[in-house]
């Protein structure tokens, strides 16, 4: 028997390729009882009538968009959200993430506050998020468990610490590298394919080289290999530091280069002070950046010039990174991605080459591929998620300009695109009425 087809219609609007959107005015997308999009019509050519659906859900004029994938965020930071953002990276550490992540050594800590995440998350649009939690198995298991849930799609890794963090911190190698194995053990146990583990070193600084080694091959034993996240080339302090760590590594890439951290499956939030032989190798090994605007911007860390690294060939995504950014709202990220494109283009890039004052910004249209597709091929999820391309799985957002408490207003002169515009740029919550993951419906407002 076929399988039972849910055609959602509306406004829909995806991104096709870096730059190109379709918009259709009237769009119907359909997806099977495994959540895979079957078709995706535009209702101005193709008669309702003549399209094959079981149940309608008709969202009128409200617009149809694919979930944000966030490829960067700390879990257990959400419970400081929005404060110490007048402090640079290592001071900030110190001061407020390392006491606050220390807390999850109690369990039903962690799990209240994993809780809140994570839906929060969801709530702003992030159908898949990349997640830190922190060096602790069990409160690693129980983010793992609330993901599952919660029903979203999420990659989390269990933190790896054993040089250079506060007592309470930090693991000894041997026990670092056993309670990985177990955190990746339990998570591919659940045989659930939108909980995957990630073998997630905070950064250089505190992870010994043995303990470097250790996950990589912990990685490696899988084909492919489990993905890889961390931390690299953020801020100019923490890059002497790791030069001073490893003086035999020409540069900071380098040191996870050498240690077997680099490969199509790993990616790295911020990479703003890359020069270009690092940036060659994270091209060369299919290393993604994870660029995080709010966060360096908040930290003072720098500004990533992304179309070089696009026009590299890196692949580039976008996080919030809870919470050296303030928000878990990818749209946030979308506009900041777009504010500090345009300090590029005025010449104020990092890592300032001299083609870098030519830059031109992005576009809302680029922002936006950089949040979906971007995240997707990021995280090595482009085959499933990023548009609605027919095949991949219908992850989506349903936004209502029009909810009682929108932040937006909308005219009769607004047309799709002007609508879609207000939404990345004045929207916020509010406005994401409903949230799917894989055809399942994750959240309603
Ligand atoms: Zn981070």
């Amino acid at each position: 028997m076929a399988s039972v087809i849910t055609a959602y219609k509306g406004v829909v609007i995806h991104s096709l390729r870096f730059g190109v959107l379709e918009v259709l005015e009237s769009g119907l997308i359909g997806a099977n009882a495994q959540g895979k999009i079957v078709y995706v019509h535009d209702l101005n050519k193709v008669p309702l009538a003549s399209v094959q659906y079981d149940r309608l859900v008709d969202h009128g004029r409200k617009l149809l968009l694919p979930g944000f994938v966030d490829g960067h965020a700390h879990a257990p930071q959400y419970s400081f959200l929005g404060v110490g953002m007048h402090l640079p990276l290592l001071e900030w550490l110190n001061t407020y993430t390392f006491p606050h992540e220390a807390k999850f050594a109690d369990l039903s800590y962690a799990k209240s506050m994993y809780t809140k995440a994570v839906k929060r998350h969801v709530a702003n649009g992030t159908t898949t998020c990349s997640y830190f939690a922190t060096v602790h198995l069990e409160a690693s298991k129980a983010l793992a468990d609330i993901i599952q849930d919660v029903g979203q799609r999420g990659y989390v890794g269990k933190v790896n610490m054993d040089r250079n963090a506060t007592p309470e911190l930090t693991e000894t190698t041997e026990e670092s590298l056993a309670n990985t194995q177990a955190f990746v053990d339990y998570v591919l146990a659940k045989k659930d394919d939108l909980v995957t583990p990630v073998i997630t070193p905070r950064f250089v600084p505190s992870t010994t080289s043995t303990l470097m080694h250790g996950l990589a091959k912990i990685s490696r034993k899988h084909s492919p290999p489990l993905p890889v996240q961390s931390h690299l080339s953020e801020n100019k302090n923490e890059i002497a530091w790791v030069k001073e760590l490893h003086p035999d590594c020409a540069n900071y890439a380098q040191v996870y280069h050498k240690h077997g951290l680099l490969h199509e499956r790993s990616y790295m939030a911020h990479c703003i002070w890359c020069g270009g032989d690092e940036r060659a190798l994270l091209q060369s090994t299919g290393t993604a950046m994870i660029h995080c605007p709010n966060s360096n911007f908040s930290l003072t860390s720098g500004v990533l010039n992304v179309r070089r690294s696009l026009r590299e060939g890196i692949k580039v995504g976008l996080g919030t990174d809870v919470s050296a950014g303030y928000t878990t709202s990818m749209l946030d990220a979308v506009r900041n991605t777009v504010v500090a494109s345009k300090l590029v283009a005025m010449g104020h890039g990092s890592g300032k080459e001299p083609a870098d004052a030519d830059e031109a910004p992005l576009s809302y249209a680029e922002a936006f591929h950089l949040a979906t597709v971007g995240g997707a091929e990021a995280l090595s999820l482009e085959d499933k998620v990023g548009n609605f391309v027919p095949g991949k799985e219908l992850d989506m957002l349903v936004v209502d300009l029009t909810a009682d408490d929108s932040p937006v207003d909308e005219y009769e002169h607004d047309d799709a695109l002007h609508r879609f515009q207000k939404f990345l740029f004045v929207g916020d919550d509010r406005n994401i009425t409903d949230v799917y993951v894989r055809g399942r419906q994750v959240h309603h407002r």
